[in-house]
């Protein structure tokens, strides 16, 4: 079987993408160091504990497993956290994807498949926002994951092999088995928070400001189900084992729902009110970010069937009701 290695493949989106590509026929060796992710999600291929700020232990690996395909999740990816403390930011998910990069190159993997966020984009004065908007991240994690596209485009540029970056807008849902889902200590993110509240597990959601230039004054975002999203890795895999040349991708819906319309979503799917409360705006947040582009569709076939608000909130909400993870 061809071997990928993931890189972050004991986290939330890494553990889908090694179901993905198991079901693809692939075998995916998860890479992780379980700082936010955990041993019981990694359940479609082996296992190999390490962390990617140690050169040697992710060179070993690369050399051990020689894999057909690198797919890069591992990273710190909260905004909040990342204007705390930018430092922990550049050193994870800079110095450790050099270090990931660097591997690859000498261990000759001559494909790799990035995670990237809409954050590198940063705040414009249109909602939509395609993969030639110029990026200028407003926030240090947004800003990491931009210096690894171009850290990828330099290095690919030199040594040839081919890569494609996913930049996502924002991740929700969990597989439809119940087996992997989201399961964040602690958790940070809107839509399992406001099941949280809207269950009685949390006493309250907090929205982070309604004070932006938007409808309802609160942060539009574009939601895409987990499965779908991994299903565009899948297929960037294939794109690229075709012959195809380096891409960028964009992953969203092209649709924005505020965060009141996800709190609304989430007491309709719970049939709860989600109780909530006004807080300021979090650092570092922009005030709309929707994919406006249709390349993934026409490049990749990639089609977000299950990325409705409803659909994600009720696949998150079976799992949350299930125990998650506990190792
Ligand atoms: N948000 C919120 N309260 C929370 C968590 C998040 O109002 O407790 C907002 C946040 O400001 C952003 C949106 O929900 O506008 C999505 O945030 P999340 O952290 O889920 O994802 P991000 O956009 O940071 O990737």
């Amino acid at each position: 079987m061809t071997k990928v290695l993931v890189t972050g493949g004991a986290g939330y989106i890494g553990s889908h993408a090694c179901k993905a590509l198991a079901a693809a026929g692939y075998e995916p060796v998860a890479f992780d160091n379980l700082s936010t992710g955990w041993r019981d999600a990694v359940q479609f291929g082996p296992f190999e504990e390490g962390d990617l700020r140690d050169a040697e232990s992710i060179s070993e690996v690369v050399r051990k497993h020689s894999p057909a395909a690198i797919m890069h999740f591992a990273s710190l990816a909260e905004v909040g956290q990342s204007m705390e403390d930018p430092a922990l930011y550049w050193h994870t998910n800079v110095l450790g994807s050099l270090n990931l990069l660097q591997a690859a190159v000498d261990h000759g993997v001559p494909k790799f498949i990035f995670s990237s966020t809409c954050a590198t984009y940063g705040d414009h004065d249109r909602v939509l926002l395609d993969e030639n908007t110029p990026q200028r991240p407003i926030n240090a994690y947004g800003a990491s994951k931009l210096a690894v596209e171009q850290m990828l485009a330099n290095f690919s540029g030199r040594f040839g092999f081919s890569y494609t970056i996913f930049r996502y807008f924002n991740v929700a849902g969990a597989d439809a088995s119940g087996e992997i889902g989201e399961f964040h200590d602690p958790e940070t993110h809107l839509i399992p928070l406001a099941i949280d509240a809207a269950t009685g597990r949390r006493p309250t959601l907090t929205i982070f400001g309604r004070d932006y230039p938007t409808p309802d004054g609160t942060c539009v975002r574009d939601y895409v189900h987990v499965s779908d999203l991994v299903d565009a890795h899948v297929a960037g895999l294939e794109y690229l084992e075709a012959g195809n040349p380096s891409n960028v991708f964009n992953l969203g819906t092209g649709h924005g729902f505020s965060v009141q319309q996800v709190v609304d979503v989430v007491a309709n799917e719970t049939g709860n009110n989600t109780p909530a409360k006004d807080g300021p705006r979090r650092a570092g947040d922009c005030a709309a970010l929707v994919s406006g582009s249709a390349r993934a569709g026409e490049v990749l076939g990639w089609s977000p069937d299950r990325s409705t608000l409803p659909q994600m909130v009720r696949d998150a909400m079976r799992w949350h009701a299930g125990k998650g993870y506990s190792g």
